[in-house]
């Protein structure tokens, strides 16, 4: 599967991070402070869903949450880069929606167990189309990020708010990773992360630059 960006650019999806409690109104309400240490998880891309697609909650969940999020699109492979950098090596953004089965998570944190399952199951993915970096020139810039559930508004906020910014967590993954042309980073979810149900209709956006719609199955 590819991303695709509004210039009709087509790159591969890859790796798939995501960041852990990187709002701190979200780290309160899922009970605790925004992390000392980064919080990186990984989504395989099978896990991949684009605009117009369908989430499938799987049997073994009882309990799964929407978490809206701008969505970083790499470029350029890198390692060990600098944040000053980060910028070099981001191909556009897009909203995703991590799709998370709460309840696995709830347990697998509870056993000290990874959260694979939560958080990379098939379909755990939906992006949006990506809108090409170019077009802000140097400048990695903020957006507002919003999520309504069946037309009713769950989740919003200005990506300003961000505990770690994009250039930093670039920076860290490329450092740890290293980083592939068609990796991308779920950079965090806002407060306001709720239960979602087969029948219902998700509708994100990246304020003012592009939009998802998604069914829940
Ligand atoms: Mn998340």
């Amino acid at each position: 599967m590819d991303f695709e960006f509004t210039d009709g650019t087509r790159i591969e999806v890859g790796t798939m991070y995501g960041v852990g409690k990187n709002y701190a109104k979200h780290a309160k309400e899922m009970g605790g402070g925004v992390p000392t240490d980064p919080i990186i998880f990984i989504k395989p891309p099978a896990a991949y869903v684009p605009d117009g697609g369908i989430v499938k909650i799987p049997e073994i969940s009882k309990m799964t949450h929407h978490e809206v999020e701008l969505v970083v699109i790499i470029g350029k492979d890198c390692e060990k880069i600098k944040k000053e950098q980060a910028h070099e090596f981001i191909a556009g953004y897009a909203v995703g929606v991590d799709v998370t089965l709460r309840d696995i998570q709830n347990k697998a944190k509870s056993e000290g167990n990874p959260w694979a399952i939560a958080k990379g199951f098939a379909t755990s993915a939906p992006i949006s189309k990506v809108i090409p970096a170019s077009q802000f020139g140097n400048m990695i810039p903020y957006f507002k990020i919003e999520l309504l559930v069946n037309g009713e508004a769950r989740q919003g906020a200005p990506t300003s708010e961000m505990e770690r910014s994009v250039a930093e967590l670039v920076s860290f993954l490329s450092v740890v990773f290293g980083l592939r042309r068609g990796d991308c980073i779920f950079t965090g979810t806002p407060e306001g992360v709720g239960e979602i149900k087969p029948g219902d209709k998700l509708h994100a956006e990246l304020k003012g630059y592009v939009t998802l719609d998604i069914k829940v199955e």
